[in-house]
């Protein structure tokens, strides 16, 4: 098998030259640092994109499983191939569909990590917090958005980004004031919470 850190590198210069959002340095190495301390054995991800940081999720210990969902055809084909290279497809179970529209039934996981469309986090909560054990732990990623949410919003010029910015900073609102999550946030890669269930 080909050294696994040379396919990390190749997933992640695909990455940068599709210019696919995939998680910065520090974030995957929270994450999976998290993986290993908590003894987290069921993953699931919303927001897989091409696979890479499912496989390094997969990566932390044998147990791990993930589920993860991408909406993209393209970047869901890519992340199959990737998951093949790895020879992960007993532990990851991809799901090529809209999040939205995906029934997960009664699975349990340990851990979910949210990390699709920015402005629909809340969404993304509350549709799978039902497959949450008591004291798992939700994940979210990107809640600095590269630093805008804590400009001013007259500085924002584009009123996409406003707005993006906006919802980012109802859903830290609503974790905040989420009584049956304890949350913290960490300054690390894009900014990222765990909200831990009671
Ligand atoms: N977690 C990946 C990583 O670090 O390697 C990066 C994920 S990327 C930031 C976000 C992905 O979520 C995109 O590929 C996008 O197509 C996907 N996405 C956005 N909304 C989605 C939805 N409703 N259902 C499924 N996938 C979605």
């Amino acid at each position: 098998m080909v050294d696994k850190h040379a396919m990390i590198r190749e997933i992640k210069e695909y990455a940068n030259i599709h210019n696919v959002p995939i998680m910065q340095e520090d974030g995957i190495n929270f994450l999976t640092t998290f993986i290993l301390k908590h003894h987290i054995h069921r993953v699931l991800e919303i927001g897989t994109a091409i696979g890479y940081s499912a496989i390094m999720m997969a990566l932390v210990d044998p147990n791990v499983t993930v589920t993860t969902v991408e909406r993209d055809e393209k970047r869901y084909l890519e992340a199959l191939k990737n998951i093949k290279k790895f020879q992960l497809e007993d532990r990851i179970t991809l799901i090529y569909d809209d999040a939205f529209h995906v029934e997960l039934g009664d699975e349990e996981f340990d851990l979910i990590f949210i990390d699709a469309a920015k402005a629909q986090n809340i969404r993304f909560f509350e549709k799978f917090e039902g497959n949450l054990i008591r004291g798992g732990f939700i994940v979210t990623d990107n809640l600095k958005f590269h630093g805008l949410v804590e400009k001013k919003e007259e500085e924002i010029q584009s009123r996409d980004v406003r707005g993006l910015v906006r919802k980012i900073k109802n859903y830290i609102s609503y974790l905040k004031d989420n009584k049956r999550y304890d949350t913290k946030f960490y300054d690390v890669g894009d900014g990222i919470s765990v909200s831990n269930k009671r």
